[in-house]
């Protein structure tokens, strides 16, 4: 396989790992940014969901690993902690506490600005990888309905018109659809579900001798009795987050007052009482870009040749399941299995990666609207229930009950969340162990969200 020119349009996630396993295939790499990238890893403009939490799946990570060979420990040495979820956090649920104990389930803790760098550095360091700033406007059409570039402005507005492939990863405000219909493509038809969410996150510092326990993080999304919630966690450089998360229009607010009465009425006062006794170490920041949005590539008849977008480009979610960059990633490998199988025909992989694409955005989508939904003020259209939906509610249901006493099952849940493989929680023992759970008519033991498990070393 022998391509020229690939152009991507945005160096965040979806753009960098696009970067990272196309520059194996085509000579020449360039992604278009219209920030101007600092040297530093700080926020910008063109992510404003930066100084919001951003905890990076297993399935994110192992990608991110296998592109750029050593960055899960290149993180580590900047002081990102990689550490087991069940032995050093506590997590609230509609069902109570999830059980303590240790695990193969891992969190990562980093400030998004930092893994972006990190990131962005190992594929800015490929040879044949380059990067260009500017703002895409539009795109380049040649013939037999290819698109051959972009049109983009860098203070004077200039094409690219040499690229065999045009990749769309600029984010949830991508200008995709608009791009297709000026260039007379048809746009994407888009499923719109909002559970009008919100964030207000600040960076903290937590003197060790605050810790009541042996865990390091708190984590409790909004509830349907309480669409009030957040999760405080551990950062690179010994520093720690506190995203306060709304649900159906109660958005935590950003100023001190109101953020700290939002963070005294979450379920947990747990939370609360840490952050009442940290040493805050930035502004408060706010966001309100929770809406879950499919932009339906897959179902476009006559798509054009040579474009494709993924990231969240193609879909995003409520960011509270800590699902968007994992998926982006998985975009950009699914993209290159896609050029591989059809060894580089261009023309297939334009038709064929869509599909490729949608088939595997349905975990992370169902698990963002199974969340979203339990909310009424939700507005958009529910997936329709069919015998396999509801089989599916109900064991996840008791499962998730299941988890509040058994870490085997703690385990494969949190596994299959950060895997999105379905096989991990329909295992022969966690199936046995969800039946037996509800043959028996147990019920969670720690429910009160002032009292969680205690540490497992000391219980056992
Ligand atoms: C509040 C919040 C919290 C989140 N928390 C998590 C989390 O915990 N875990 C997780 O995995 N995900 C989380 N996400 C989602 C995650 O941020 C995104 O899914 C992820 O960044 C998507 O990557 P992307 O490359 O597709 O797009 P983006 O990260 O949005 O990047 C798009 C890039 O394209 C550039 N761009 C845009 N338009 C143009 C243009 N016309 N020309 C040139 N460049 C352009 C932008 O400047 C930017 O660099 C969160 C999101 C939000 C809003």
């Amino acid at each position: 396989m022998a391509l020229d020119h690939a152009v991507i349009v945005g160096c965040s996630f979806g753009g960098i790992a696009t970067a990272g396993v196309l520059a194996e295939h085509f000579d020449r790499v360039s992604i278009i940014e219209r920030d101007d990238i600092p040297d530093e890893p700080v926020p910008r403009k063109g992510v404003p969901q930066s100084p919001h939490v951003h905890g990076i799946l297993k399935l994110g990570r192992d990608i991110l690993d296998d592109i750029f060979p050593g960055f899960v420990s290149d993180a580590e040495r900047e002081g990102a902690p990689l550490f087991d979820w069940l032995a050093k956090g506590i997590g609230y649920t509609t069902s109570g506490w999830t059980v303590r104990g240790h695990s193969n389930v891992r969190g990562f803790g980093i400030r998004r600005s930092v893994l972006e760098h990190l990131a962005r550095r190992r594929a800015l360091a490929l040879p044949n990888v380059e990067m260009i700033r500017g703002d895409v406007t539009g795109l380049v059409v040649g013939t037999a309905r290819r698109v051959v570039g972009v049109e983009l402005a860098n203070g004077e507005t200039s094409v690219l018109d040499d690229a065999d492939l045009v990749i769309d990863a600029s984010g949830r405000s991508s200008s995709t659809s608009k791009w297709l219909a000026a260039a007379g493509f048809a746009a994407p038809a888009e499923t719109l579900v909002n559970a009008f969410g919100g964030y207000a996150s600040r960076l903290l510092r937590i003197p060790e001798d605050v810790w009541p326990d042996e865990w390091r993080f708190i984590g409790q999304l909004p509830l349907p009795r309480n669409p009030k919630g957040g999760i405080l966690y551990p950062q690179d450089d010994g520093l720690h987050i506190i995203s306060l998360f709304g649900q159906s229009r109660i958005y935590p607010p950003g100023d001190e007052d109101g953020f700290a009465a939002f963070l005294n009425e979450c379920e947990t006062p747990l939370m609360h009482q840490i952050v009442s006794a940290a040493e805050p170490v930035s502004e408060i920041r706010t966001s309100r870009a929770t809406a879950n949005r499919w932009r339906h590539f897959e179902a476009i008849v006559d798509p054009p040749v040579g474009y494709v977008a993924l990231g969240d480009a193609a879909a995003c979610f409520n960011p509270m399941n800590g699902q968007g960059i994992s998926t982006a990633c998985y975009g950009a490998r699914t993209l290159v299995e896609t050029l591989t199988d059809f060894d580089g025909d261009l023309e297939r992989v334009s038709r064929v990666f869509p599909t490729r694409l949608a088939q595997r955005m349905e975990f992370p989508w169902q698990v963002a609207l199974g969340f979203d939904f339990q909310f009424p003020a939700t507005a958009g259209e529910r997936p329709p229930v069919t015998p396999e939906s509801e089989e599916q509610a109900h064991y996840v249901k008791a499962l998730g009950e299941l988890i509040t006493a058994d870490v085997d099952a703690a385990e494969a849940l949190f596994l299959w969340t950060q895997t999105f493989d379905p096989e991990q929680i329909r295992r022969p023992e966690i199936v046995a162990k969800v039946e037996a759970w509800v043959a028996e008519g147990r019920r969670p033991e720690y429910t009160d969200p002032a009292s969680p498990p205690p540490n497992p070393d000391r219980a056992a």
